[in-house]
């Protein structure tokens, strides 16, 4: 039976399990409108994932087939795994940023080899060692490519554009551009009084932008175009400041559980950034290679035991934090090295 948690006002989460994952579940939220009930995210497109979304809505006397809307706060397959299979089965719309539609369309068209060659030059331009790429290299030689979530998501059918209301019968729910965690991420917040008067302005469905017990991942945009000008962590710590300044009564994140005090929780963040980045100047004392300095960033557990795509995300974490330091003049590239190492300035 799938946990069913009542927020009052129209609002209900659902635990949609993600399967083999720390994480545990997606929660994703049902948003009663005059059209006809409206998804905030899906959940990860696997038939025990489904099972348990669509037995959820059972249990709030629902059927998949009446949903109207979907809207996507980002999307990645944990939130927009299920859209396809929703829209399917209801002929309801989906909404999403402009920024993560691109990116969608994008690794819908790409070639099923594009992606290894992609990562293959990029793991080599961050300093990589050899018995790192190698193995993806022979996967791409031999054809055997695993299918990789994401491939064949939906394409939505409509914008969520920052700072308008979303076309929702009888609700005001205003998206606010959140990038950071991905280019196109989006919170939206329900402005409408706190069911129990909580003092604040309304409510903010976060997505993964703002979690109670999560720093969310902040890699570089996945873009084979971008070369030095997208700065994701400055993003992410200017949306996180964005989304301190509203004020809401309470967060309804994607994942763990609802909460309040956001302005808070917005502060330890920043802090935790701070800090981190403080730390890394630190480390740069010596010219290091991102690669190089993501072994040495504390992870949480020692470098030797992260798993091998887990070392690909902890790389890409550091490349952003090397983006901000060097966009704030912190940090800068050696000249003439290659791969290319960085020194604190
Ligand atoms: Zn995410
Ligand atoms: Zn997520």
């Amino acid at each position: 039976m799938t946990q069913v948690t009542e927020h009052g006002g129209g609002v209900w989460s659902l635990r949609v399990p993600i399967p083999d994952n720390p994480l545990g579940h997606t929660l994703v939220h049902v948003l009663d409108t005059d059209r006809g009930p409206v998804l905030v995210d899906t959940g990860w497109d696997d038939p025990a994932s489904w099972d348990e979304l669509t037995s959820g809505l059972a249990a709030l006397g629902l059927s998949v087939r009446e949903i109207h809307g979907v809207v996507i706060t980002h999307h990645h397959p944990d939130h927009h795994g299920l859209s396809g299979r929703v829209r399917e089965e209801s002929g309801a719309w989906i909404a999403m940023h402009a920024a993560d539609t691109a990116v969608v369309r994008r690794t819908r068209e790409a070639e099923p080899g594009t992606w290894f060659d992609y990562l293959a030059r990029k793991l080599a331009t961050v300093g990589a060692p050899e018995d790192h790429i190698a193995p993806l290299r022979a996967a791409r030689a031999s054809g055997r490519m695993r299918t990789l979530p994401g491939l064949r998501s939906a394409l939505p059918d409509r914008e969520i554009v920052p700072g308008e209301l979303l076309d929702l019968a009888g609700r005001r729910l205003r998206a606010i551009w959140t990038p950071g965690h991905t280019p196109g991420h989006v919170c939206l917040h329900l402005e409408e009084e706190h069911p129990s008067r909580l003092p604040g302005h309304g409510r903010l469905f976060s997505g993964d932008h703002l979690l109670p017990g999560i720093s969310p991942h902040i890699g570089l945009y996945e873009d084979p175009d971008d070369a030095t000008a997208a700065d994701p962590l400055g993003d992410y710590l200017d949306s996180l400041e964005r989304i301190g300044r509203l004020g809401v009564a309470e967060v309804l994140p994607a994942h763990q559980y609802a909460f309040t005090d956001a302005a808070g929780r917005v502060r330890e963040l920043l802090d935790h950034h701070e800090e981190r980045l403080t730390g890394l100047l630190g480390l740069l004392a010596v010219p290091l290679t991102p690669w190089q300095l993501a072994e040495r960033m504390e992870w949480n557990r020692p470098w030797d035991q992260i798993p091998y795509g887990s070392r690909n995300i902890a790389v890409s974490e550091a490349e952003a934090h090397l983006r901000r330091l060097v966009k704030l003049g912190r940090a800068e590239p050696v000249a003439g090295t290659d791969p290319v190492t960085y020194i604190a300035v």
